[in-house]
């Protein structure tokens, strides 16, 4: 069994086929060592262009991710027009003003934080509706985007009212700290509310949170070089 080391993400080799390939396969054995099943692996493409993502296309991944509405707008009806079953995960935080925007391009939105932006998505709900997960700030961090863990309950009850369907959590934690506890704890919140979807882990942890069962890994620097 290959060793769930951590990436050294400098040194990502090889084409875009090998890349994947290699992503996938540490996805697939962490995930067997935690007796989960392998998460859906998310490309995210944030700042590449057309010219990075089409061997990623080619070589058979469908779900990406970006963080702007603006740059997804432009970048990728062209590539979904050669690649009409693409998914595409917005990962980034959203301003109310272009939930609309958002909810008309994106297949899923990992980053519902706040019940401004929970009303906002409620007026421009549309069939279908993309997957909702709501953003968890995991560490406490005052710098971070996300839903503090005390207000999450009030969050998920206000969409339910809203009759937004929210599917799970997602967290990014804190930079330079163990990333497990973290993931559990998440792990924990989604479990305590009946949520069955997890996004958590990066190019720097996605073994982890493979392992702690993620059903969503979001990798951008292991799959497209540094940005
Ligand atoms: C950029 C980004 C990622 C991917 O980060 P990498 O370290 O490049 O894998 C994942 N999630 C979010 C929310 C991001 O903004």
């Amino acid at each position: 069994m290959r060793k769930a080391s951590l990436p050294d993400y400098a040194a990502v080799e090889g084409d875009a086929a090998a890349r994947l390939a290699t992503v996938r396969a540490r996805l697939a054995d962490a995930a067997a060592l935690g007796g989960h099943a392998p998460p859906a692996l998310i490309a995210i493409s944030k700042t590449f262009g057309a010219e990075a993502i089409r061997p990623l296309l080619e070589a058979g991944q469908r779900r990406f991710g970006e963080n702007r509405v603006q740059e997804a707008a432009a970048k990728w009806p062209a590539l979904k027009a050669a690649f009409p079953d693409v998914e595409l995960h917005l990962v980034g935080q959203l301003q109310s003003n272009k939930a609309a925007d958002a909810v008309a391009l994106f297949d899923a939105i990992h980053s519902v934080d706040r019940p401004s932006l929970v009303a906002a998505l409620a007026r421009v709900r549309r069939e279908p509706m993309p997957t909702l997960f709501v953003q968890v700030n995991i560490g406490d961090e005052p710098q971070k985007g996300g839903c503090a863990i005390a207000d999450l309950p009030a969050l998920l009850a206000q969409a339910a009212q809203a009759g937004l369907a929210v599917t799970g959590l997602m967290a990014v934690p804190p930079a330079g700290l163990d990333p497990a506890p973290f993931f559990a704890l998440l792990a924990k919140l989604a479990r305590r509310h009946g949520l069955p979807g997890l996004s958590m882990g990066m190019s720097a942890d996605f073994d982890t949170a493979a392992m702690l069962g993620a059903t969503h890994v979001r990798v951008g620097s292991a799959l497209f070089g540094e940005r």
